[in-house]
């Protein structure tokens, strides 16, 4: 083949400049993402063919996937049967015995099999003892040395093989320096890593299984490296000295902790300390606060707080829902008015005198700790002084909407708080730009949620369990079913009451919340069930994170096969919230061995971290992340969810590199990298 173009070919050159590679197919390439020669390289195979290990025709086993090596000793001439459908059939022979090859309509392949040659075939082998046959096999020529054929991702109009024919083609005349390996030799000895020269041709193109692994394992190395690397140059990007960088104070730490009534566990002690030392550094925090439900986020916040305000600084507190906002605000002016600091809440549905009042109080520093909703970012509201702020929920805001609220102070420090556990090797990656603290025991004397699956047929008994509890003064949640998309949730929900609570509860008051409530209706039905107007709360999944109703002891979830397990876990942190022992509920009809085994699960484990552990394996990264919602880059190779080992390799060689080389000058290639990887995935920034 000629190379169309007389420059060498790089990385940056276009696919199209590959003979064979018109506009057409250049554009099919583009559709998948490849533009350049680079992007085609490392367009690495989605699997493989086996060709390498065939067996016996004879001995094959039946209804499988295999391989079988063998002559073509027959032809039969092509037969046409019925809607001009043509058979073409070839008999192949090994030293077992004989079988029948069909394709259909495929007069291509039927010439490229040459009687007397020699081929592998793939496929499922079917047939009997006697006579044995593979329908539409892949095939290769015995002696072509590419045993083990890449399977790639392909469009519409673009075929396997034109793909393997333009990334050997590339493989094989892209100038040398392409293949100068990015990772220091010293680091892929210690880690036992191949070349990238060989590595990048044999995950194309293996010539054996082990080569395969070997240049699999280097790939998925060097991506998840880059990856940390790219978190870590973010890291240090928009960092800017401080100008709210305070002064450490001890006895203010002891005066806000002697006025709690409770003492500090020893985990929200440790991130206190963390956070606290964090405020008095030179260039501003940037943490996040991770604990389960009711690990006592808040009060870590406060102490936060309290720090701040003896160094004279104001602190917001952000929250995505008004009852969270109030919430907010009675614990921190519990936990804060005995030590003088004034504390208010800014919500959208202030009257607007009440709400220009607290403003004016904002801005003269007459209020110290300011809690709110998104109401804290509009252009009226104006700090004196702001220093610390603090996001609730952290998921829930976007990056302009955290970006806003800081923007309010000169550089002021940050904390995000988020009550949704993820595995600890992933969230070094997840949040690779910020520094974790980690809420992982629950205050003491807090009992755990007894948790129960049973079948639907045992309803009754449930709903007699509820009111029993209901009569002893305490309240409950229902998860009703989920509804099919585009099913009325509204009425799914009503008609569940309706129907399937009905005669059971009446005399009981009776809550409904869903999805399809306004946001401001949902608050009063959640604020109610709250302040105990209901007995019972009924609703769909949009049941609020973190909103605490300590009174509520039961949780019904209906279908709960359906539901994740992260799902289940954040439901059932609804309960346990007060002293009452309290009971989770899982209602599933018949279910398969991965809803058991996740039922199962939620049953024996209550912390939310193993359980997060458990969600990633049985769903893999993928799924675990949705829909890509934590603007983690699309990885090539590495399955950032099944190799938790690689993970933590990865983390220790970024930390080595950065260690020697702060700015990676000493790296360039891995430099460049890692400073467009977050570029190419869209910025999504904690910033
Ligand atoms: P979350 O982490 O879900 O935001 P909160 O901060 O709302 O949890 O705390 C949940 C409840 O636990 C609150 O009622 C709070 O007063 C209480 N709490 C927090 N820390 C402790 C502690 N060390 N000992 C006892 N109770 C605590
Ligand atoms: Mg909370």
């Amino acid at each position: 083949m000629e190379n169309k173009n007389i420059n060498p070919l790089t990385a940056g050159t276009p696919v199209s400049a590959l003979s064979g590679v018109g506009v057409k197919r250049a554009s099919l390439y583009n559709k998948i993402g490849i533009y350049t020669l680079g992007n085609l390289i490392e367009y690495y195979p989605r699997s493989y063919i086996n060709y390498s290990q065939p067996l016996k025709i004879q001995t094959a086993p039946l209804n499988e996937n295999c391989a079988v090596k063998g002559l073509i000793t027959k032809k039969l001439p092509a037969a046409r049967i019925k809607d001009g459908l043509i058979l073409y059939r070839v008999i192949i022979q090994d030293d077992s015995g004989l079988m029948t090859v069909t394709f259909y309509n495929n007069s291509y392949t039927y010439d490229a099999l040459k009687l007397g040659e020699e081929f592998v075939f793939h496929g499922k082998m079917q047939g009997g003892f006697i006579r044995r046959e593979m329908n539409s096999p892949s095939f290769v020529r015995a002696s072509s040395g590419y045993l083990i054929k890449p399977v790639y991702r392909l469009t519409e109009g673009l075929t396997g093989n034109m793909v393997i024919t333009n990334v050997r083609y590339a493989l094989e005349n892209i100038s040398k320096n392409y293949y100068e390996d990015c990772l220091p030799f010293g680091l892929r000895q210690y880690y036992e890593l191949c070349s990238f020269e060989f590595a990048v041709k044999n995950i194309h193109f293996p010539s054996d299984e082990n080569s395969c692994a070997i240049a699999g394992k280097r790939l998925a190395f060097e991506e998840l490296l880059i990856l940390q690397l790219g978190m870590a140059v973010r890291k240090n990007r928009n960092r800017q000295m401080s100008s709210c960088k305070m002064k450490p104070d001890d006895d203010a730490l002891r005066e806000f902790c002697a006025a709690l009534p409770f003492e500090l566990t020893n985990a929200q002690k440790k991130a206190a300390a963390e956070i606290t030392e964090d405020m008095c550094k030179d260039m501003p925090m940037n943490r996040l606060l991770q604990g389960d439900v009711g690990s006592g986020k808040t009060a870590v916040a406060a102490a936060a707080a309290a720090l701040a305000y003896k160094n004279g600084f104001q602190t917001a507190v952000m929250a995505p829902t008004e009852i969270l906002a109030r919430q907010h605000l009675k614990t921190m002016s519990s936990l804060l008015s005995p030590l003088g600091i004034n504390v208010c809440c800014l919500t959208g549905s202030l009257k607007a005198k009440e709400r220009r009042e607290i403003n004016e109080k904002i801005k003269n520093g007459g209020y110290h700790v300011i809690t709110g909703t998104h109401a804290l970012i509009s252009d009226t509201t104006e700090f004196e002084k702001l220093g610390l702020v603090i996001m609730d929920e952290q998921h829930r805001f976007g990056v302009n909407q955290r970006a806003m609220l800081a923007g309010k102070g000169e550089n002021p420090h940050k904390l995000v708080m988020s009550a949704t556990p993820i595995p600890r090797t992933l969230a070094l990656i997840i949040y690779g730009d910020l520094d974790i603290s980690v809420l992982d025991k629950l205050p003491k004397g807090r009992q755990e949620v007894k948790t129960f699956a049973v079948t639907s047929k045992l309803r009754d008994r449930v709903f007699g369990f509820i009111k029993k509890q209901l009569d002893e003064g305490r309240q409950a949640y229902i998860i009703c079913p989920l509804v099919e998309e585009g099913t009325n949730e509204a009425k799914a929900a009503e008609s569940y009451a309706e129907k399937v609570m009905k005669g059971f509860f009446t005399g009981y008051k009776t809550g409904l919340l869903h999805g399809k409530m306004s946001g401001a209706a949902k608050e009063k039905v959640m604020s109610d069930f709250k302040d105990g107007e209901y007995g019972i709360l009924v609703a769909t999944t949009v049941v609020e994170v973190g909103v605490d109703v300590p009174n509520s002891a039961v949780i019904l979830i209906e279908n709960a096969d359906r539901f994740g397990l992260s799902q289940l876990h954040q439901l059932r942190g609804r309960v346990g919230r007060g002293s009452a022992q309290s009971y989770c509920i899982l209602i599933a009809g018949e279910v398969n061995e991965d809803s058991r085994r996740r039922l199962e699960i939620m049953t024996k484990v209550t912390d939310g971290f193993k359980i997060s552990e458990y969600d990633l394996k049985m769903r893999g990264a993928g799924d675990f992340f949705g829909e890509r919602q934590h603007g983690l880059p699309k990885m090539k190779i590495a399955d950032i969810g099944a190799d938790s080992g690689l993970l933590l390799k990865t983390s220790q060689a970024a930390k080595k590199l950065i260690k020697n080389s702060p700015g990676l000058e000493l790296y360039p290639k891995l430099k460049a990298a890692a400073e467009e990887i977050f570029v190419r995935s869209g910025e999504n920034s904690m910033n």
